[in-house]
C-alpha cells in the first residue's frame, strides 16, 4: 500500500469538572496511542499530579511571556487561572499526522475549532446527573470544599456549551463512555477527506492503465 500522510485529528474533550474527561483522556490516548497535548498552566499541582505529565506548570510571568510570543495555539482563564495549548503540539498534528487530544474547555474548543475546523472533532462528556458529578468530585478528594463549589457553579456554564460539540457521551459506566469515544475517534479517522489522497492516486492508476 502507497504511504500518504494523513493528517492528524485534533479530538477535543470538555466537561464540567468531574465528568470524567481527565481518566477517558488518558485512557484513549494509552488505547490508540495517540498524544495527549500537555497543557501549560499558571494553576498549582495538585497532590499526585506530575510537571511535563499532567500539566506543565508555569509562574504567571512564563505564561505572559509564551502568549506574547505566540506560543499558544489557544488559551484562557478557567476557574481563575490560565490554560494554554503549545501550538508546537497542533503543528505536529497538522504536518506529521500524529493525532492528538485536547482536554480542553469550551473557550479553547472553540478556538481550535475556529482555527482548524476541518482537523478537529469535538466531543462533549456529560455526567449521568448533577448529583453524580457533586458525588464524583468530593469523591475524587482533589480539592477543597470551596474549590468544589466554584467548580460545581462553573459546571452549569460549561454545560451551557454543550450545543458547539458535535458529539455529547454520556459518562454512566466508564467502559461504554469510553467505546464510544473510540468509535467517534476511528470514524474520524475513515473520514473520505482524510482517505482522499490514497483513493486520488488509486484512481490515477486505473486511468494511466485504461490507456
Ligand atoms: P474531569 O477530568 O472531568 O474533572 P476525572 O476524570 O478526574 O474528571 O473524574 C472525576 C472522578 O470521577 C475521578 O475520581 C474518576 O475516577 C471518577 N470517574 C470517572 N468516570 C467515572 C464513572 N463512569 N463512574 C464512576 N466514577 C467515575
Ligand atoms: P483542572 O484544573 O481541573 O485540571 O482543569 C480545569 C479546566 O481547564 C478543565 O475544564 C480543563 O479541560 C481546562 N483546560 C486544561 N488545559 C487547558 C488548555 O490548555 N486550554 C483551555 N482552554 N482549557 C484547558
Amino acid at each position: 500500500m502507497m504511504n500518504f500522510i494523513k493528517r492528524g485529528i485534533l479530538m477535543v474533550i470538555s466537561s464540567p469538572s468531574g465528568a470524567g474527561k481527565t481518566t477517558l483522556t488518558k485512557r484513549l490516548a494509552e488505547t490508540h496511542n495517540m498524544l495527549f497535548s500537555v497543557s501549560y498552566t499558571t494553576r498549582s499541582p495538585r497532590a499526585g499530579e506530575v510537571d511535563g505529565t499532567d500539566y506543565h506548570f508555569v509562574t504567571n510571568d512564563e505564561f505572559t511571556r509564551m502568549v506574547e510570543a505566540q506560543e499558544f495555539a489557544e488559551w484562557a482563564v478557567v476557574h481563575g487561572n490560565r490554560y494554554g495549548t503549545s501550538i508546537a503540539t497542533v503543528n505536529r498534528a497538522i504536518e506529521q499526522g500524529t493525532d492528538c487530544l485536547f482536554d480542553i474547555d469550551y473557550q479553547g474548543g472553540q478556538q481550535i475549532r475556529r482555527q482548524w475546523p476541518q482537523d478537529s472533532v469535538l466531543c462533549f462528556i456529560l455526567p449521568p446527573s448533577m448529583n453524580e458529578l457533586e458525588r464524583r468530585l468530593r469523591e475524587r478528594a482533589t480539592d477543597t470544599a470551596e474549590a468544589i463549589e466554584r467548580r460545581l457553579g462553573m459546571a452549569r456554564k460549561e454545560l451551557a456549551h454543550y450545543h458547539e460539540y458535535e458529539y455529547l457521551v454520556v459518562n454512566d459506566h466508564l467502559d461504554k463512555a469510553f467505546s464510544e469515544l473510540s468509535a467517534i475517534y476511528v470514524a474520524a479517522r475513515c473520514a473520505r477527506f482524510r482517505n482522499e489522497p490514497l483513493a486520488q492516486s488509486l484512481l490515477s492508476e486505473v486511468v494511466k492503465r485504461d490507456h
